[in-house]
């Protein structure tokens, strides 16, 4: 098999490497790759939301089988315009991937069959309409911007300060560009954040090994948001009567949804989910696989990710052969200097080859690129340390000794990434 893969970061990196041990795969392209990417597989400029582009480029390349990495091409269609000239592809269609792409059109859904959510106060055109409605609702509320922003769009406002400055950002300074034009405000719900990721063709699915992500850019839990510091995989963050609850109250009636709503999802499914006193409750879904949760998930991996993706793709999803490695996986981010705020590039990264000659360990390249015969740094998350080990603890110390070899100017990462993996209570990542 010759497989695309789609996108340039951390989460296909992860892709190409187990796509790559396949005995079934001959060669692995990803358009555009990154500098670590080109290790594993032959990289290609391209913009990964250019539908057109990409079109173009799989006429050239004829691959048996692409797997679509981020959000934006599913939402811009690259799968509608695959499968119109019979190309196999993991993901869903435009009209499935709105189950992202709108917020509104994901909380109406939810409404529709009953699936546990937040409360919706209402969804707003305009700032004056908005800012207006902010003093009917309860505090703390939560601020999404309907459409696609980059993982800027939300805010959990603790008081209508807060919260009206956001509107401004939003919907008078543009802030977060066209996906800002419509609001959405509703309920702040307390408790645990888990990520549940789902394969499906359609008509089977099969659950990832549960996952946690970390957010925010410190320790503890401190300082702002990005796009994810670290994440871990282990299977006591789901016990077996919670993975129940969520399969049948969350899970089953979402696929079951789709389908009386005549809408076919295949693909990675993700449903980001606050456990709360009164039960599992879904804060949104995203249409493709979280990163950095991918990089823990994938390094689990215990079949052949090539045929189970060609399944999934040719509808004959068979769910008994995903099967996983016991205990746990971790990934570390590495960021630039500054992130998620302004930070420089270029940065020569050195350590990368003593780090990869420890067992069990996998350095997963998400922002940098080749200059001559060095890495150097290209975006705000660098790298994704990927352990395994028999437990938490033995796969997060793998990362860590990994990381510890790796240098590049202005380097910084959390060091506590999975420390509360044992007590869901307390993680509130
Ligand atoms: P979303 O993109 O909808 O997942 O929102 C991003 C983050 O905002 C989530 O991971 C949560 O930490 C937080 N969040 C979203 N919705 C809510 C809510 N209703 N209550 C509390 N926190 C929320």
């Amino acid at each position: 098999m010759k497989v695309l893969v789609i996108g340039g970061g951390g989460r296909e990196h992860a892709l190409v490497w187990k796509l790559r041990v396949s005995a079934r795969v001959e060669k692995v392209w990803c358009a555009p790759g990154n500098g670590g990417i080109a290790a594993d597989g032959e990289c290609l400029p391209s913009d990964a939301g250019d539908v057109a582009g990409l079109v173009a480029l799989a006429e050239r390349l004829r691959p048996d089988l692409t797997v679509v990495g981020p959000e934006q091409p599913l939402v811009n269609g690259v799968v509608d315009a695959f499968e119109s000239r019979g190309w196999a592809i993991v993901g869903p269609t435009k009209q499935a991937a709105q189950l992202e792409g709108s917020k509104v059109f994901t909380k109406e859904f939810l409404a529709r069959h009953g699936i546990p959510t937040a409360e919706m106060y209402g969804a707003f055109e305009s700032a004056e309409a908005a800012h207006r409605a902010l003093a009917g609702v309860n505090y703390p509320v939560v601020i999404k911007a309907d459409g696609l922003c980059a993982g800027k769009g939300v805010l959990v406002a603790a008081n209508a300060g807060e919260a009206g400055a956001f509107v401004t950002r939003a919907m008078e300074h543009h802030e977060f560009g066209p996906g800002g034009n419509r609001l959405m405000f509703e309920e702040g719900l307390e408790g645990d954040e888990l990520s549940f990721i789902l394969l499906t063709d359609g008509e089977r699915y099969a659950a990832l090994v549960p996952t946690r992500d970390h957010k925010r850019v410190f320790d503890d839990n401190q300082g702002p948001n990005t796009g994810g510091m670290g994440a871990y995989s282990s299977d006591e963050l789901l016990p077996e009567s919670l993975r129940e609850t969520i399969t049948k109250t969350i899970v089953e009636p979402t696929l079951r949804g789709l389908k009386a709503d005549g809408i076919r999802y295949q693909g990675f499914l993700y449903v980001g989910l606050m456990l709360t006193k009164h039960g599992p409750k879904v804060l949104e879904f995203n249409c493709r696989l979280g990163d950095p949760e991918t990089q823990a998930i994938l390094a689990r991996i215990d079949f052949d990710l090539a045929e189970v993706l060609n399944d999934v793709a040719t509808g004959k999803l068979k769910p008994e052969k995903l099967k996983w490695k016991p205990g746990a996986g971790a990934c570390v981010v590495l960021a630039s200097g500054g992130y998620p705020g302004k930070f420089e590039t270029g940065k020569e990264i050195r350590g990368l080859d003593e780090a990869a000659k420890l067992a069990d360990v996998k350095v997963l390249h998400a922002g940098t690129k080749r200059d001559g015969g060095k890495i150097v740094t290209s975006g705000g998350r660098v790298l994704g340390v990927t352990a395994t080990g028999n437990t938490l603890d033995a796969a997060l110390q793998k990362a860590y000794e990994a990381a510890s070899k790796i240098h590049f100017d202005g380097m910084h990462y959390r060091r506590d990434i999975g420390r509360h993996g044992r007590q869901t209570s307390a993680a509130g990542d």
